[in-house]
Formats: C-alpha cells, structure tokens, sequence
C-alpha cells in the first residue's frame, strides 16, 4: 500500500471532490477548497525554501486567523511540526516553549510578533509579506506516514509547566473519524471557531472534521460576544465549539435572548464543565450543548455526549468515542470501569505518542499501555461517565475526600454568582479544610455567610469550605481555566 500522505493532503483531496465549496471564511471574505489546496502548497514551498523539511517544529503566534490553518497544513506536508503557542502568555514563558521544542521557523501575526522578540531563527510575518511570498512561491511536499508527527501542543499548565503533547498524523486522522462517528458533521456546515487554534479543543473538536467533511470553517480572532451572536444569525452558522467560559459569556450578553440562532445545529464544548445554568440558558434559546471531555493528550476526543441523550444526563460527558476505550485504575491495577469514583485510562489510536522530550512525564502518565488521565470520573449502568474532578484538585477533610467541583457546582447553582472555586488548605484540625472564592455577577452583593449556610444546607460539612471570600475576577489561563496554583497561593496567605 502507497502511504498515506498525513494531514497536509486533505485540502489537495477535498479540492478533487469539491473544489468550488467554501473552505475557510476570513475578514476578507471565502477561500474554496481548490484555493486553499493551492495556497497551502504555495506556503509549503515559501517554508521549504526557508530550509523547512521533515520533522523540524514550525512555531506560530497569533489570534485565530485563515492564515493559522494555512501554515498547519502546509507544515503538514512537509512533514514538518506544528508548534501553535498561547499568545497570552507572557514571553519568558513563550520563549521557554520555542526553547524546550527547538523551534527552527516562526510564523506569527503582527500583534503577536513582540512576544517571540528574542527568537533568532527565520519567521514570516501574517499579513503583505507572507502574501507577497505566497505569490512567488513554487509548491513543495514530502512523504509523510501517519506515525510522523504532526504537532507538538502544549498542555494548559493547569497542574504545573505545560507539557508538549506530541500528536501525530494518525491520532488527529482517527481523531476526525471518532467525531464524525459521534457529532453529525455535514459538509454543507458552517461553523465558527471560536476555541483557540493553540489548543486542542480548537483542532481537534470542530476544524478538521469539518474541514474532512468539506463544510466551512471561519476562525473567530477574539471573543466579542455581540459580534459573534451577529455573525450566527447572519452567515447562518451551523455549529461552533467552545470552551465553557465563551458559553457563559454568550449567554449573559444582553443581546443573546434576541439573538437569532435558528441555524445551529451542534454547539460542542469540552475542557471544563458547564454550570447548569448555563446550559440551561442555551436550552431555553432551542441549542442543546453537546459536551465532550478530552485532553490535549488525546487530541482530544475521550468521551462525548450525544444530542438525544445529553437531555437524560444533562451533566454527563457521555460515552467513550467510537475507536476508543477507557478503563479505570483500582488498587494500582486496570479493570473496567465501574460504578464507584476511579482514575480513568484512555487507549486508542487517537493517544499521543508520548510529551516531547519527557520520557520521565511520558511514562508516569503510562500503565500497561493506557494513558492515566489524572482525573476523577463515574460511570452509571447505561455507561455514561461523569468527570468528578482531578485527582490532584481532591483534598482529605477529617478523612474525607473532598471534590471542590462538587461543592463549586451548588455555589455555582446560586442566584449572583459566576464563578465558584473551592482549593485545599493544611488545617490543624482536619488535616486540610476548603477555602471557596466566589465571584459575584456586576454589581451583585453577596453574603459569605449565607452562602456558607447556603452550603451546609445542601452538602456534607465537611465539604463546606472553613472560609469564603468574595472576589471581583477569579484567574483563569487562556482556556479559561481556573488557575488553582494562584488561589490554593492566596488561601494559604489568608490564614
Ligand atoms: P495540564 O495537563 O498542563 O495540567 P490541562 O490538563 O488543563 O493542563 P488540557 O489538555 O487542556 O490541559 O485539559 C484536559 C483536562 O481538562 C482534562 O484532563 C480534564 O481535567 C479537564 N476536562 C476536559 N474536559 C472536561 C469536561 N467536559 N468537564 C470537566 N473537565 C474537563
Ligand atoms: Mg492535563
């Protein structure tokens, strides 16, 4: 069998099927499928003459932009790797990433561009100079199999530095067929991206199975709510896919209950869970959210609710996706999972090859074979999975486990408030006691101790938290996030 020719041959291929559908949708207006194949080649060729080639990292900076998935696949068919970076880091910690990866090409965005400042190599800057390269430019491709790998993502540094995830051309391919097999992709979709290109949910949920499909996708450079609720009523939007806090935002914006949102079909999430009102807030407007929970380690599709039964378990992530297993770990060893709270194990061919440069992180991460996720799920009798929280989120309470998501889900259920986190503190007492910081809506007064006494009316006492305080922001990274490290800094300051 001739080789598969990765990722960077999709648009060449969909271009033979369609040619004249539109492909991606910019500032500028639409680029069609034979276009796109055209451009990508024209950028493969700019890059390879820059001394691009196989298996050496392409870095880019930048908000969401055409020109983002341009270079992915034109990196693609070099069979070089994609090395998108989080343009709201700060440039010690993007210059520690183009470090750690060995960056030998960047591309970035005019705006983005100052972060990389110290970065000596080669990079093309978004906008007249990387057009006026494309317009001179040869094409160029390499053979690419789908073991070689296609990116190097970095994890959000929720539970420490972030760690590059390497994904090859074979678990984002399997990746794609999990979500059509699980998400009705058409190829007459138009969708939005409104999750960040740096992050798995960007890639991964949304882009390339519409992309596969030979639907549209329009990358959305910053979260504007009143622009975005226009844009679905007036291109007739199909589907987009977020990150929870871009849910809230869109459900608390004045102008969401007159919004027109007859054409969403599909509205996926993943990466944190959703508080119940606002998804109720979107049922209530017709679009029932479908959740997914993955990582950037199974790029990153695990489990994901469907349409029909998201309404029966509304707080469930659903089942595993198609050409995917999970397990659980129990005493230090892998059964299946079961109706109690476990460690869940990911295996199947959408798995990373392992953390770039970290055969340490790699094989912690590894046992017998499954990736451990490090997070707490259930699975009830029909296999529907709920995530109860990170393992390393839980707290010990006078003996007790303790799952801050548990009890930040009925602060969260409380007329007024926002955002809830719950973190554990060392108590004398108890060993550790919880610490809640509770973000009220503008404008909004809220009572410490009636929310305390909210609590104890609806939970164990000792998950109640010893102490809550009212805070005008809760930090969040760029996937909105709670960054826990800073809060767990904070209460420990506080005693
Ligand atoms: P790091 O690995 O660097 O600590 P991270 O795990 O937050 O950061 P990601 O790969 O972006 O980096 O996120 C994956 C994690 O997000 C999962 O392991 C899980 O903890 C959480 N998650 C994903 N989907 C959901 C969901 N639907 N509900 C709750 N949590 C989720
Ligand atoms: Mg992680």
């Amino acid at each position: 069998m001739h080789p598969p020719d990765g990722l960077g041959s999709w648009p060449a291929r969909r271009a033979r099927i369609d040619p004249a559908r539109t492909a991606l949708v910019g500032p500028g207006g639409g680029r069609t499928y034979g276009e796109l194949a055209e451009r990508v080649d024209r950028l493969a060729g700019v890059l390879a003459a820059a001394g691009v080639g196989k298996g050496d990292r392409v870095a880019q900076l930048g908000v969401n932009a055409v020109e983002v998935l341009e270079t992915f696949f034109a990196v693609w068919r070099l069979g070089a790797i994609a090395v998108p970076l989080n343009h709201r880091l700060a440039g010690p910690e993007i210059r520690y990433m183009l470090g750690d990866v060995g960056a030998s090409f960047l591309v970035a965005s005019p705006d983005a561009a100052a972060l990389a400042a110290g970065f000596a190599g080669p990079r093309l800057e978004i906008g007249p100079a990387y057009e006026e390269a494309l317009a001179g430019a040869g094409g160029a491709a390499h053979p690419v199999g789908l073991d070689d790998p296609a990116l190097v993502l970095y994890t959000s540094g929720t539970t420490g530095r972030p760690k590059g995830a390497v994904l090859t051309h074979g678990n984002l391919t399997w990746n794609t067929v999990n979500q059509l097999a699980h998400v009705d992709v058409a190829g007459t979709d138009r969708v939005l991206c409104i999750a960040p290109l740096f992050h798995c949910v960007g890639i991964g949920q949304i882009t390339l199975p519409t992309l596969f499909k030979g639907g549209s996708v329009e990358p959305v450079a910053k979260v504007d709510p009143a622009a975005i609720l226009a844009r679905i009523g007036e291109a007739g939007i199909t589907g987009f896919s977020a990150v929870p806090t871009m849910l809230q935002m869109l459900c608390d914006h004045p102008g969401f209950a007159a919004a027109d949102l007859s054409s969403l079909r599909v509205v996926q999430y993943g990466g944190s869970p959703v508080p119940a009102r606002v998804a109720a807030a979107w049922l209530d407007r017709g679009v029932t959210l479908q959740q997914g929970y993955g990582m950037t380690e199974a790029s990153p599709g695990v489990l994901m609710a469907t349409r029909e039964g998201s309404t029966a378990h509304p707080v469930s992530v659903g089942v595993p996706h198609f050409f995917t297993d999970v397990a659980m770990v129990r005493d230090g060893a892998v059964v299946p999972p079961d109706a109690g709270p476990g460690e869940l194990l990911v295996r199947g061919p959408n798995v990373f090859a392992g953390y770039w440069g970290r055969p340490d992180a790699t094989a912690d991460a590894t046992l017998d074979g499954w990736f451990r996720t490090g997070d707490v799920l259930t699975v009830d009798d029909d296999g529907w999975a709920t995530v109860v929280d990170r393992l390393t989120d839980m707290f010990i309470s006078g003996g007790e486990n303790v799952y801050p998501a548990e009890v930040e889900a009925v602060l969260l259920a409380v007329d007024g408030v926002v955002g809830a986190a719950v973190v554990g503190v060392p108590d004398q007492r108890w060993g550790e006691t919880g610490v809640g910081f509770v973000q009220p809506a503008e404008g909004v007064d809220l009572d410490p101790d009636a929310l305390r006494g909210h609590l104890t009316a609806h939970l164990a006492r000792y998950k109640v938290p010893r102490r809550i305080v009212i805070v005008g922001e809760l930090p969040r990274n760029a996937t909105g996030k709670l960054r826990r490290a800073e809060l767990r800094a904070t209460a420990e300051g506080l005693r």
